[in-house]
């Protein structure tokens, strides 16, 4: 089923980027794994995919564990202080930044393992109570002047998720949304390239309006049964 799944997505996403004259080599595919077992994931692997998402700091370093220098992982959940250093210790990127003191957090646990830690910034562009993430342009910019004063850590481009509607105009404006503020903040000297947006139901319009990274899910690997633990999938 993953590789037909595949196929689908993958014909899929290279008829949007012929449509829209973008390159599909620009677009890095993340197949967000949660609540899907590690041989889902090797499967995945073995049909060429690299980038695995996963959005809980546990699930990730126990995958991380079984399949070991054999993909790059995305952390893409939110983060809790306590769990900064399974993030960091698994994650080429964490996408789900949103406060100086995560930025903290990480870049400690980054100075600890001697690694560079790759983050994005998480950018709130709906205004469902129940997203995370950053809502004010001062917070924003603070932000991204902070990071710039990490030794661990490097800046590279913003996240969102869009609001969970069936009205293309609304989630296109969070997208686009998105793509102008990091424009915005590449103006006061940044150099932010990466925008992780695009979900299942709507990654083609995120195609649309630029993502780098598409985190999808249920169109790989089919429906999460979310009552099941990983570890007996
Ligand atoms: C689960 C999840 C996804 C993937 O969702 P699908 O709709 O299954 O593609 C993407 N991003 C985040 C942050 C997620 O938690």
């Amino acid at each position: 089923m993953i590789a037909e799944n595949l196929q689908q997505l993958r014909e899929r996403i290279t008829a949007k980027c012929i449509e829209c004259s973008r390159n599909p080599d620009n677009i890095r595919l993340i197949a967000v794994s949660k609540f899907f077992g590690t041989e889902a994931i090797i499967e995945a692997n073995r049909l060429g995919i690299r980038d695995f998402g996963e959005n809980k700091a546990q699930e990730l370093r126990d995958k991380f564990d079984v399949l070991v220098n054999k993909v790059t992982w995305h952390f893409i959940g939110t983060l809790q202080r306590n769990k900064v250093k399974y993030a960091v210790k698994s994650a080429e990127y964490i996408h789900s930044v949103d406060s100086v003191i995560l930025a903290e957090e990480i870049n400690n646990q980054a100075i600890k393992l001697d690694k560079v830690q790759k983050i994005l910034l998480e950018i709130k562009t709906s205004f469902e109570d129940t997203k995370s993430g950053l809502t004010e342009m001062f917070d924003v910019l603070n932000l991204v002047r902070y990071c710039s004063t990490l030794s661990n850590i490097e800046l590279k481009g913003l996240m969102t998720m869009a609001p969970l509607t069936d009205d293309k105009k609304i989630i296109r404006n969070s997208f686009t949304y998105l793509r102008n503020l990091k424009d915005k903040i590449n103006q006061s000297g940044s150099d932010l390239r990466e925008l992780s947006m695009g979900m299942t139901n709507d990654y083609e319009i995120a195609i649309e309006e630029g993502a780098t990274m598409l985190r999808i899910g249920s169109a790989i690997f089919g429906q999460r049964d979310t009552t099941k633990d990983w570890r007996k999938s």
